[in-house]
């Protein structure tokens, strides 16, 4: 009968974990020290790590601080790269069985849920949302929200923040005389000459056709004004290619700009003081900065 009863119990042993190790997610058991007790394929194959070298190691070596407030964020490096993944655990009421766990307390059992996958397509989701597909600049929404963002925090830590507005010049001619093709092309060079010559913290908009806006943060006017004739220069100096080639042409564009004053807690006066100003270059006679 015993040993009927010891087969039976070695049987169900046996079936447990060979169901814990057939898990298509990964699963570790560490005891009350933080030493790995058991661990599954799915888990071995996500670390890249063998069986026999792991177990009874620290479980911290492999995966990161773990958080007391389950389901948690994080990433980890698994051998050849970076994954982000999910890390849930719970307690165990019991010791794992043959553990020699000198503390008698109970270890956790975790699982991983491996998300790169989606965090990536969540990432190329929303570039997709918010960016311009010709430019790669931000859209409209996009921009307008960045603006609605900046000047309220702008305006609630006091620091300067500028905006510049921008308009590429007689740029109907090009589509009519080149073809819509060059004009786009022209659109895609440009974005990138400004691009090249702006800070990380700045935003480039496309507010639409052939009209752009650069916001600044922590730039007062004067700072600003040098940016925007830095980029008039940028855009005069880029090379268009048309057809019939090797034949290239220029652009220039016309450039106002506005700086957030003291009290103003929304973007509409800034914005509009951008363009009363981008205006005001075009009367001018085109192709300057107008502050
Ligand atoms: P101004 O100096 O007064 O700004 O003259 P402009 O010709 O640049 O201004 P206007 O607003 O008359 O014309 C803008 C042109 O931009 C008209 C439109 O055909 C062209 N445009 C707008 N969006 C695109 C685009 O995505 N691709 C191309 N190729 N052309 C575009
Ligand atoms: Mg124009
Ligand atoms: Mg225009």
């Amino acid at each position: 009968r015993v040993i009927e009863r010891t087969r039976a119990l070695d049987s169900a042993l046996r079936f447990s974990e060979n169901l814990v190790e057939q898990l298509p997610i990964p699963v570790w058991v560490e005891d009350a020290s933080g030493r790995l007790t058991h661990h599954n394929r799915a888990f071995r194959d996500l670390f890249q790590i063998r069986d026999e070298t792991w177990t009874g190691r620290p479980a911290a070596d492999l995966l990161p601080e773990t958080s007391a407030a389950v389901p948690f964020e994080t990433s980890i490096e698994t051998g050849t790269n970076r994954r982000d993944v999910i890390i849930d655990h719970s307690r165990l009421d019991h010791p794992a069985p043959l553990s020699d766990d000198s503390t008698g307390g109970g270890g956790r059992i975790g699982t991983i849920t491996d998300i790169t996958e989606r965090k990536e397509m969540e990432r190329r989701l929303r570039e997709l949302a918010t960016s311009d597909d010709l430019t790669g600049a931000l859209n409209r929404r996009a921009f307008f929200a960045v603006i609605a963002q900046e000047v309220e925090r702008s305006s609630r830590y006091g620091i300067p923040m500028s905006l510049v507005m921008i308009d590429l010049d007689h740029f109907k001619q090009i589509n009519d005389r080149y073809g819509h093709a060059a004009g786009d092309r022209a659109l895609k060079l440009t974005t990138q000459a400004m691009l090249a010559g702006l800070r990380d913290i700045d935003s480039l908009g496309r507010l639409g056709g052939e009209e752009f806006a650069v916001l600044l943060p922590q730039t007062p006017l004067s700072g600003a004004l040098d940016v925007a004739e830095r980029l008039r220069c940028a855009i005069a100096a880029v090379d268009i290619p048309v057809d019939p080639e090797p034949t290239t042409i220029r652009l220039s564009a016309s450039l106002g700009v506005a700086d957030r004053l003291s009290g103003e807690t929304g973007p509409d006066r800034l914005l509009s003081r951008a363009d009363a100003a981008l205006y005001r270059a075009k009367d001018e006679g085109r192709n300057r900065v107008v502050g």
